[in-house]
């Protein structure tokens, strides 16, 4: 899971921040000082860290000194719309920043692309009910996890990176068994029609007649 810590003295505002993230998944510890804060940062690593500039304690710029080390990026969070603070932050290694007041919507979209940037976003697909998780592996139906076998997983994961689009069998079978095909479609018939059953995927694993399957997902 990714561990965000939300460095900011306003409570409301840090409540809001938490909320929000918590509700997209992450795990948010929030902290209300700049010395406590350090502390934190002292005895615990994060995939990201918002940090207020105005702090009791420690300012944002003071902490920024202590994370940088660390390589974790930061999201400057400024009360002044004005150019100096962001250009500070900025210059003291901060990947982005919000001016608050800031919407929603902004806060997951910057701290998506910041994330995303830093090569820790969670890549995951979700097709109807169905979630992949490439990570961890991790396949759920309704949150419901799925048992697959590793052949069957591979050939999912094919699928779902390659939604609406027809592949051929043997483009199926060279790339989850790893070997030349050998005309006999058999063996991807066959897992086919399992991950179809295991997932209720009879519609949406589509038979293209003479050519493979193609996963439909039309939104
Ligand atoms: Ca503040």
């Amino acid at each position: 899971m990714i561990r965000i810590l939300i460095v900011e003295d306003e409570r409301p505002i840090a409540r809001l921040i938490d909320w929000n993230l918590t509700d997209c998944g992450y795990e948010c510890t929030q902290v209300h000082d700049g010395l406590a804060a350090a502390d934190l940062i002292e005895a615990n690593s994060y995939d990201l860290i918002l940090l207020d500039v105005m702090l009791p304690g420690a300012d944002g710029y003071e902490l920024m000194d202590q994370i940088r080390p660390t390589g974790t990026p930061v999201i400057f969070i400024t009360a002044r719309a004005g150019v100096q603070d962001r250009v500070r932050g900025l210059r003291a290694g901060a990947d982005d920043y919000l001016v608050k007041p800031f919407e929603v919507v902004e806060l997951i979209a910057r701290v998506e692309s910041v994330l995303r940037r830093a090569g820790k976003a969670e890549e995951h697909y979700e097709i109807g009910d169905v979630r992949v998780e490439p990570r961890s592996m991790l396949v759920t139906k309704n949150g419901v996890p799925v048992t697959l076998t590793p052949k069957e997983y591979e050939l999912l994961l094919l699928f779902v990176r390659n939604r609406n689009i027809a592949l051929f069998r043997d483009t199926i079978y060279q790339r989850v068994w790893e070997a030349e095909f050998d005309g006999d479609s058999r063996t991807v018939d066959l897992h086919v029609q399992r991950l179809r059953k295991k997932l209720g995927w009879q519609k949406r694993l589509v038979a293209i007649y003479k050519v493979g399957y193609r996963l439909e997902d039309l939104k």
